[in-house]
């Protein structure tokens, strides 16, 4: 299967660092995630599949099975979702019919203070525990019979993991651009095993976070780049609620990003931490908010905003 004609075009971080002068963000400890993911991680993407074919006797069965091992092997949140031509990425084939999307959190406790080394630690980090999860799920997979495909969460994948999450009941797409999990809330991050493997698809689900989103604009305001847009944008397609989608202008947000820590603003100032049940309690006192700390702000982009309304609001 191709993708579809409104399919975006894959991730080329490389080009997209390059036209803002190259990667800048140096902190070793990311350095060091990122070898460890491409020395021991890629290398271990395929694997040989087991000539003694496993056969469930339903796909509900199967589906339970796969489900029952991710979450065994870390994940925070497993779904199925059958792939469709808008949920792979241009230029890209892709011969499953399946994703088994996976999710892990990120620790609040990690973005109290944004955009900052321990954020970006922590996106790392989390880039690394769920690679390790997609790779030992896919090596299960195989064990049972099945060919199946890893697709990293830490990007260049074949498909988009947000929408196959959405279809596999994971949340609704925030203001922000990013799910947000009815207990998760946006701190999370996904991957993906797609297979042929007879599975039992997951449905969306309508929690009212959408909605909720259409009244709230906290990501909006603390948006240092002022990426994240004011009203629905008809001409960017539906969300899997019908909804017209949110837009957020990557034109704007990554030359942030990729200069400030993978900036991440837009995630812990949503709303939807600031719940009992989104905080980390072991052992760590943790405020309510984040502190966004405003480095080196761009130049204003919205005229009916003149300025930036960071780091002082009242709320
Ligand atoms: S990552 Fe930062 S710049 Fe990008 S949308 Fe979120 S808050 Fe805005
Ligand atoms: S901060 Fe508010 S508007 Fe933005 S994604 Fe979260 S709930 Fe939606």
């Amino acid at each position: 299967m191709n993708n579809s004609e409104t399919s975006p075009p894959a991730f080329q971080w490389e080009d997209w660092y390059n036209a803002i002068g190259g990667r800048r963000i140096k902190i070793s400890e990311v350095e060091n995630i990122l070898t460890q993911i491409r020395e021991h991680q890629y290398p271990r993407f395929k694997g040989t599949v087991n000539s003694e074919r496993v056969e469930f006797s339903s796909g509900a069965l199967a589906s339970e099975a796969v489900k029952r091992k991710a979450f065994e092997l870390g994940a925070d949140e497993a779904g199925i979702a059958e792939i469709e031509p808008g949920d792979i990425y241009q230029g890209r084939e892709v011969k499953e019919k399946y994703a088994v999307v996976v999710a892990q959190r990120m620790l609040w406790r990690s973005f109290q203070e944004v955009p900052s080394n321990d954020s970006a630690i922590e996106c790392l980090r989390v880039y690394f525990s769920l690679g390790e999860v997609v790779i030992r799920l896919a090596d299960y997979i195989r064990s049972l019979g099945y060919a199946c495909t890893v697709e990293h969460p830490i990007g260049d994948s074949d498909v988009l993991h947000v929408p196959l999450a959405l279809k596999a009941g994971f949340g609704e797409l925030g203001r922000h651009g990013s799910i947000i999990h009815p207990w998760m809330g946006p701190l999370f991050r996904l991957g993906s095993v797609i297979t042929d493997m007879p599975l039992q698809t997951d449905s969306p689900i309508d929690a009212g976070i959408a909605a909720f989103c259409d009244n709230c604009r906290a990501c909006r305001i603390y948006c240092p780049a002022k990426a994240i847009p004011d009203k629905r944008s008809p001409e960017a397609g539906k969300d899997h609620l019908g909804n017209d989608r949110y837009k957020v202008d990557t034109g704007k947000c990554f030359p942030y990003f990729a200069t400030h820590n993978y900036c991440s603003a837009c995630l812990p100032v949503c709303v939807y931490h600031h719940k009992e049940w989104a905080r980390d309690f072991d052992g760590f006192t943790t405020k309510l908010f984040p502190d966004v700390e405003l480095k080196d702000p761009p130049p204003p982009v919205d005229p009916e905003i003149p300025k930036h309304w960071y780091p002082r609001i009242h709320r």
